[in-house]
């Protein structure tokens, strides 16, 4: 009994293992059936992702494409071996081949050594070395021609090194990116700009030119006149001519300035100067004007203000005169204060102070531009062509100098000068300017005058009859060598510009006339003074000039200095009429 009962107990026993194995069983089919299931997901769900990845890197790359098709720019990537890696269409366009593959896996020294010059392409190479080393953006500027426009155009080359942050995974460290900016369009454009502004200023300095002529005219014969013998009123209106004449020069010369600041031809000519002698000068000149204007001028220097120092002494004086003038034409009561000093740093520093009508605020950012002239209704009586300011804040700049105003409308105005000048000259390294006019006179002195226009010749021999010389006189350059090759002439005074032959080639067939000439002063009569000029003279076989209008004061210099001491009598027979 016992025995059976045991038997039971173990199948009992057995039957429960087994349902416990088969549930267990059951249970892991299931957890399997749903591994499997989410197998599945996954693998549907990897699917569908990729097919999304897929048109996404489908829409990019169009989009790319876009870029790269439509930029008008030349854009490449190189590799880190210079292998093209991808450019944009302007390039391929540019260089004439059907598609990007033509190049791809070429170096851009393969590519371009077909289309660009020698020196151009050492010259990108040499960049694209200088990036690398460097890491610096660096930045080229050549005309290139590739051949598609048949004509140079002028690229503005920008190399910069890209690092490849996204591609350090799959191995890509670095590239190239050049960018070329076709800068042609903007050149020729500037170009056109720069031509018409020169071809204004050639025409203000040529207008300005031919107005000096007749003053050279209208200045002389009144210089002439005026050592006539003439009574109270003639010698008025005399005068009113000449103060007239002297302020249309003034004018002319303000136009020449500024046609010579805007062509870049205003030169800067440092050299020693005596500073305090300057503005000397400067007050010399000035007080007279403003006494009889009824205004009060006070002015002062620092007393360390020093002797000599360097610097553009002509500039400089034309800065102080200009800003000077204005106080004088602006103030109707009242006075003009001056005081210059010079700064540690060695600027020259000068303050104007006027007591006139001032300037309105709103008006101050106009008072630098050319021909603005302000408040024109209260300035109407005054002559002026709003250009001395503009040239004034011009030649500060070119001298590294400022120039400011402050101004109350009404109560008056303060103008400010810096300029650099550098101290601690000696008195001995200042060139000798200034040259003593003793009267004299060269009675057998055979001098020849040449110039295309009559008036010209009646004030030039007006004046040297001063001298007691009876010039010859040529109105063409042909007659002047026909007279130099009958008479040995002992100065001939020659106008540069004329028809037909001018000054220059009629200088050197005169001196091909003989030995005898090729010593003879040729001096040039000159409206044109640029400041190089005596170097330009000196070059072309002149050995002086004389400015246009002549001056009695260089006329006499340069006989002095030109016709053999014999000739010269400083006896007192000068020929003064009055
Ligand atoms: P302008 O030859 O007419 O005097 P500027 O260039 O020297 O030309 O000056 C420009 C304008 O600035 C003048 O027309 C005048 O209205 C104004 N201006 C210049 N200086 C002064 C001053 N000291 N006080 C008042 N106004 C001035």
């Amino acid at each position: 009994m016992n025995g059976l009962t045991d038997e039971k107990a173990v199948l009992l026993q057995e039957i429960k293992n087994l349902t416990l194995e088969n549930k267990k069983l059951s249970r892991e089919l299931r957890m399997t059936n749903s591994f499997l299931e989410k197998v599945k997901l996954m693998v549907e769900a990897k699917e569908t992702l990729g097919n999304l990845l897929t048109s996404a890197n489908m829409i990019q790359r169009a989009y790319t494409d876009m870029l790269l098709d439509f930029c008008p720019n030349i854009i490449f990537l190189l590799d880190n071996d210079g292998k093209f890696v991808l450019c944009t269409k302007a390039l391929i366009n540019e260089i004439g081949v059907p598609n990007f593959d033509y190049i791809k896996n070429y170096t851009y020294k393969e590519i371009f050594s077909k289309f660009l010059s020698n020196d151009t392409c050492n010259r990108l190479s040499q960049a694209i070395e200088e990036v690398i080393n460097t890491k610096q953006k660096v930045i080229l500027n050549e005309y290139i021609d590739f051949g598609n426009k048949n004509s140079l155009r002028y690229y503005t080359i920008e190399l910069t090194i890209v690092e490849g942050m996204r591609g350090g995974n799959i191995g890509i460290t670095a590239g190239i990116l050049a960018v070329f900016n076709d800068l042609t369009d903007f050149i020729i454009e500037k170009e056109r700009a720069e031509a018409a502004n020169r071809a204004k200023s050639d025409f203000l300095a040529t207008m300005s030119h031919e107005i000096r002529t007749p003053m050279n005219a209208i200045l002389g014969m009144t210089e002439i006149i005026s050592r006539s013998e003439l009574n109270g009123a003639q010698r008025k209106y005399l005068n009113d001519i000449k103060n007239s004449s002297n302020s249309l020069l003034t004018i002319i010369n303000d136009i020449l300035d500024f046609s010579k600041i805007e062509a870049g031809k205003m030169e800067i000519l440092n050299g020693y100067y005596n500073l305090r002698e300057l503005l000397e000068n400067l007050y010399a000149m000035f007080m007279p004007l403003f006494k009889s204007k009824n205004l009060e001028l006070y002015f002062s220097v620092s007393p360390n203000l020093p002797h000599v120092v360097y610097g553009d002494d002509a500039r400089v004086r034309q800065v102080l005169t200009n800003i000077l003038s204005n106080g004088l034409k602006y103030t109707q009561e009242g006075h003009v204060e001056f005081y210059a000093w010079v700064s540690e740093d060695n600027m020259l520093r000068v303050d104007i102070h006027d007591t006139g009508i001032g300037i309105r605020k709103e008006d101050l950012k106009k008072l630098f531009r050319p021909f603005e002239q302000l408040d024109i209704r209260k300035n109407k009586n005054v002559v002026g062509t709003g250009l001395g300011l503009a040239i004034t804040n011009k030649l500060c700049e070119l001298m590294n100098g400022n120039l400011w105003v402050e101004s109350t409308y009404g109560v008056g105005s303060t103008f400010s000068v810096e300029i650099p000048c550098i101290t601690g000259g000696e008195e001995k390294e200042i060139e000798n300017k200034t040259e003593e006019i003793i009267d004299f006179s060269a009675e057998g002195a055979k001098v020849l005058v040449v110039d295309d226009i009559d008036i010209n010749l009646s004030v030039a021999e007006a004046m040297l009859q001063i001298f007691g010389i009876d010039p010859d006189l040529a109105l063409r350059g042909i007659d002047a060598v026909d007279l130099a090759s009958k008479t040995k002439y002992d100065i001939i005074f020659m106008d540069q510009m004329m028809p037909e032959m001018d000054g220059f080639e009629t200088s050197k067939l005169i001196r091909m006339l003989g030995p005898e000439y090729e010593k003879t002063p040729i001096i040039a009569l000159t409206a044109n003074v640029i400041n190089n000029a005596e170097q330009m003279f000196l070059e072309n076989g002149f050995d002086g000039f004389i400015g246009k209008p002549i001056e009695v004061d260089s006329l006499n210099l340069c006989l002095r200095k030109f016709l053999p001491p014999e000739l010269i009598k400083y006896d007192g027979k000068i020929k003064w009429n009055n």
